[in-house]
Formats: C-alpha cells, structure tokens, sequence
C-alpha cells in the first residue's frame, strides 16, 4: 500500500470495531447484520442484509451496494455472485461492506422506487422521520458511510433503455477519477454530481463514490454482469486488499465527457440495427420506426459521431422518447 493510499483510509485506529446495529465487528471478523428498515402493512419486517469483511491488516473500507433501484437485478446479481465465491473472505488489508439489496421493497414489487412512488437514489441524505425512501437513505448514510473510504453503486438503465458497461463519475471529485480508472469498465463518463444522490452525500462525508451502471432494469445481462464483477475484483486489487495475478490485465476504456440523447421524432414501431457499444457517425441509419399498417417507416439517423452508450429496449414508442444515449469520446481516438 502506497503510503499516499494510507493517508487516505479514514479510521485513525484500524483495530478498532466497526459497529453497525449494535454489533462490534473487529479485523479478521466477519459477520451478516440485518439492519431493519421498516414494517410492512402485513406486519412483516424487512431488513437490508449487511455484509461485513474485515483483514486483520489496515487498509480502506469499501462499500458495494445494490439494488438501489429495487428492479435493478444486474449489480445485485454482481454482489451476490462475489458473495457466494467468498471473493471478500480473505482480504489482505482493509475491508469490504456488502449490501446486495439496498431497496427491498422496489425488489418484492419489481419497482425502482420505494412503495410512496419516492427513489431513494434522490433522498438523500435523508432522514429518520421523513418519507420511506428518505428513511433507507438515512441507514445508508449515517449507519454505514462514516466507515468508508470509497463506495461503488450499483444500476442499470431504467425503463428499458439498456446501458452499455460504465462507470459514471466525477472527476471533480479527488480521488474518483482514480476509482473508475481502477474498475476499468468499458466506459468512463464524467458526470456532475445530482443533488440528494448517494454520490453527492458521499462528497460530504469524504467518501470517493462512483456508480456502475450495466444493463438494463428487470433483465439480468452476462456482459452487464462479468464487467460489474471484474471492476470490483480490480478495485480491490488497485488498493492491494486481493491478488488477483493472472486476472490483473487491463481492458481498453473509452472516456466520455459529453452525451446527447437522441429522442424518437415519431411514435410506433421501434426497431434499431445499432445499439449500445456500436460506434456510429454523424448521419449513419440507427434504426426504423413505422406504424403498425404498413404505410409509413422512417429511418433514425444519428444527430452525432461517438459511441452509443445506451439504447431503448422498447418495441413500442411515443414520439419524444429517448431511443439511443450517444457519448462522445474524451480523445476523440476512436471516431
Ligand atoms: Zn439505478
């Protein structure tokens, strides 16, 4: 660990407990808390199921979360898979808090938001007293960020626009560029912070955030999957908590700092021959919308040159939709 890595981590006392929930937690421990969130009308508690890994060595604290977005099953699938390989069992140093499924109530009713209508991903910091949404976002900012060092959040496109693999970040932010370089996902796309997200309240509490965003909601996606996974392995690897040997190898990653939204100009039928990952050039044919007779079909030409980095799953669409999200690469290397 490089000594400037140690001036990061944020315990002063490495042997001290991490205490979530009245548990106490000591180096070389592990333990699963359930932290409770709240009743349901059935009277039925939920909990958010924590996953603590600690070395016995001093190192920075890592927090991985899903599930956010409750329908969002691409990173809870990643963190459950890295749970289940015991991957955080044997950490050479520091520690790794794993929360495979941050909004239990979106995941029981195939929903983003909390059952209010609220996302919690624009609720914080929230507030123990305040809505349900507010209330998940509290935990997650006043029991488990002052332990961290960095936090890496998992999701998906919404509303079936499939992402391609990226890593959204802030390089306005010391030490985040780092963090997604280290995850060396397929994409890198330097985006302003939104208000009341766990990014922003992470900036706050000095916590180096970044989001991962692959696939698309309610779809599990393997390429979605493999990237989530292998980008965590990586991060662990940068900051020398695991050995990942043979597995270290670099992937080439595009850095973006522009995206556009292309939005369809007609409603019907949608039908694309570019999706996410495909490079494009300005005026090259994306895809068709035509009505469902047969007297009309119109062609999608691209607005931008750049690289799609998301596209709209939907079969049917309204005029105005967003139909393909383009980036436009940082070095202009590859168009
Ligand atoms: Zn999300």
């Amino acid at each position: 660990m490089t000594s400037k890595l140690k001036d990061k981590i944020k315990k002063e006392n490495f042997q001290d407990p991490i205490e979530i929930e009245g548990n106490q937690i000591f180096p070389g421990q592990d333990l699963e808390v359930k932290i409770p969130v709240a009743k349901m009308p059935s009277d039925t508690r939920l909990y958010m199921h924590t996953f603590i890994y600690r070395s016995v060595n001093k190192g920075p604290t890592v927090l991985i979360l899903a599930g956010i977005h409750g329908d969002e099953i691409n990173g809870i699938e990643i963190a459950s898979q890295l749970n289940f390989d015991k991957i955080f069992k044997n950490l050479k140093c520091g520690n790794v808090i794993v929360l495979p499924l941050v909004n239990v109530f979106g995941f029981n009713n195939f929903s983003r938001d909390v059952p209010d209508g609220k996302d919690v991903n624009r609720s914080f910091p929230g507030s123990s007293t305040g809505s349900l949404a507010s209330r998940v976002a509290y935990i997650i900012t006043k029991t488990l960020l002052p332990h961290c060092d960095y936090a890496i959040d998992l999701h998906t496109g919404g509303a079936s626009r499939y992402n391609y693999p990226q890593v959204r970040y802030s390089s306005k932010v010391e030490g985040c560029t780092e963090l997604a370089e280290a995850f060396n996902a397929p994409l890198m796309i330097d985006l302003p912070l939104i208000p009341n997200s766990l990014r922003r309240v992470a900036k706050d509490q000095n916590v180096k955030a970044i989001v991962y965003e692959g696939g698309e909601s309610e779809r599990l996606d393997n390429l979605a999957i493999s990237c989530g996974k292998s980008g965590i392995l990586k991060v662990l690897s940068h900051f020398g908590m695991i050995d990942l040997g043979m597995l270290e190898s670099k992937n080439k990653t595009t850095k973006i700092s522009e995206t556009f939204w292309q939005r369809s100009s007609k409603s019907g039928i949608f039908i694309w021959c570019k999706s996410s990952g495909d490079l494009v050039k300005k005026g090259e044919v994306m895809g068709i919308i035509k009505d469902p007779y047969g007297y009309n079909k119109i062609e999608i030409k691209s607005k931008y040159s750049g690289i799609i980095i998301g596209h709209n799953n939907a079969s049917i669409v309204n005029q105005g939709d967003a139909l393909f999200h383009i980036g436009k690469d940082q070095n202009e290397t590859s168009f």
